[in-house]
């Protein structure tokens, strides 16, 4: 498995391995790797001959500098993970590899970007468009990989995509939980095994939203029965909503299509899960 640092070097090996007829899939991931992330690699290694990873905690998509400084970077551990993996390719770049001048653009995502993250994290989305947008660019991957764990950010990249007319297939990938239910995330390693023991709330609202529904409530009723379970642990709810699946609109009925999204949180380390909410 070989690491690429530039911008040059990664835009030279996708023209070559293009040339070739290679089909490549791209897993764009900040690093600090868990299996979260390597199911999107396994993912990308099924259906494509090439696998590219990038490592790169982008700063534009962070709205508060403290969450940027203390984001975990282990690169020597992910590079060991993704080589076990099978992946061919690292790119981990530093930033001006990136952005040798800042990105200025504001892109144009459409209401999926609005609520929700958008609303609670402002210039979040635009930051993860300019990165992914530039990352796309430089790997010129046939199959891009998103966990559907960040599922608000799956939906935007879709737009993006969509919007600037980018010839790539973008991927969504279940999300892969610990034996607890806890979505894994980069995030859960600054977690004291107390504050782990409370994050497992999150995901209890869900199911309990989820019963709720299977049980003949309302959606109003299944979102009150979820934020309950979250008023009865020490978390700092941001949101926890029930919305359609499809463009994260709020929902007029009931329907087989809804998705609940929650973000909290514990120990001041903030964390975002979700459920799809199947009748049955
Ligand atoms: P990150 O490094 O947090 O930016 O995540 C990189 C990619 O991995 C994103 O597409 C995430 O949605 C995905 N990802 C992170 N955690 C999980 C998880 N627990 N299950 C599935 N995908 C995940």
């Amino acid at each position: 498995m070989q690491t690429f640092k530039t911008a040059k070097s990664i835009l030279e090996l996708s023209e070559k391995l293009r040339q070739e007829g290679q089909t490549i899939g791209f897993v764009p991931t900040m690093g600090a790797l868990h299996e979260g992330h390597i199911s999107l690699i396994k993912k990308a290694r099924e259906a494509n001959d090439i696998v590219v990873c990038s490592v790169f905690v982008n700063p534009s998509q962070f709205n508060e500098s403290a969450d940027f400084e203390n984001y975990p970077r282990t690169l020597e551990s992910d590079i060991k993970q993704l080589k076990s993996a099978d992946c061919d390719f690292v790119f981990a770049p530093p930033t001006d590899e990136v952005f040798p001048e800042k990105d200025t653009a504001e892109y144009e995502l459409g209401e999926v970007a609005r609520e929700l993250e958008g609303a609670h994290r402002p210039g979040h989305f635009n930051g993860v468009a300019s990165v992914v947008k530039r990352l796309l660019e430089l790997v010129n991957p046939h199959r891009a990989y998103f966990g559907l764990k960040d599922y608000q950010q799956y939906a935007v990249i879709k737009a993006l995509v969509k919007r600037y007319k980018m010839d790539v297939d973008i991927v969504g990938c279940e999300i892969v939980r610990e034996r607890s239910g806890l979505a894994m995330s980069s995030r859960n390693i600054r977690l004291s095994n107390g504050g782990r023991d409370t994050a497992l709330a999150l995901y209890r609202s869900l199911r309990e939203a989820q019963s709720a529904l299977r049980a003949g409530k309302t959606v109003a009723q299944a979102e009150s029965a979820g934020r309950v379970i979250l008023k009865m642990v020490p978390v700092d709810l941001e949101y926890f909503e029930i919305r359609n699946r499809s463009d994260l609109s709020q929902p007029a009925e009931k329907t087989d299509n809804l998705i609940a999204l929650v973000a909290a949180r514990v120990e001041g380390i903030r964390l975002i899960d979700n459920l799809f909410l199947n009748m049955e």
